[in-house]
């Protein structure tokens, strides 16, 4: 069985680029519409001769309706569900927001293995703006950007390292 991983966050942080970045494809719909891609998304990614399956989430939206919010909360639920690995994405340029705080907690009640990865942090392995996310319980903030290609092998490994 291929080890699965589940890209979860809220809109626009930039899980489809992720997606595309660690799949090598052009399928999920990356936008600068926030919550787009409302449908679960599968993908098949590959680090040296591992083999995985990536799943992309569309994430809360809590400015829609209700029926939306409890939808996408579902595939996020669902997709963590399925998945052996988590990746948590956040924004650096956006910062930590109450949607942040909401999906920490709930994969802090889930036993999975989350990595915590703050995108958009091209140019700023180093930056102390990365320490704010320790706040998120999740553990040890990871550098990303997924725009950028820089830091995507090394959240692989990390995402895969017990499987
Ligand atoms: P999603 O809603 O979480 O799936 O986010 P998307 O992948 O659709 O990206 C949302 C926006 O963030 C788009 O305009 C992307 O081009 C932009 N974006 C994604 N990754 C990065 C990154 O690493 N750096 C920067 N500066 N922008 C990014
Ligand atoms: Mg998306």
């Amino acid at each position: 069985m291929k080890p699965v991983i589940a890209l979860v966050g809220r809109p626009n942080v930039g899980k489809s680029t992720l997606f595309n970045r660690m799949t090598k494809s052009r399928d999920a719909i990356v936008a600068d519409f926030a919550g787009l891609t409302r449908d679960r998304h599968y993908g098949d990614g590959r680090l040296g001769d591992r083999e995985f399956i990536v799943i992309d989430t569309g994430g809360f939206e809590p400015d829609s309706s209700s029926g939306i919010v409890k939808e996408m909360a579902k595939q996020t639920r669902q997709a963590v569900a399925e998945a052996d690995a988590v990746v948590f994405v956040v924004d650096v340029r956006g910062g930590l927001s109450a949607q942040d705080h909401d999906i920490a907690r709930y994969l802090r009640s889930v036993n999975k293995r989350v990595i915590l990865a703050v995108n958009k942090a091209e140019g700023m392995q180093e930056s102390p703006l990365l320490a704010e996310f320790y706040e998120l319980g999740i553990g040890e903030p990871v550098p990303i950007s997924a725009a950028h290609g820089q830091g995507i092998r090394s959240l692989t490994e990390m995402a895969l390292e017990p499987f």
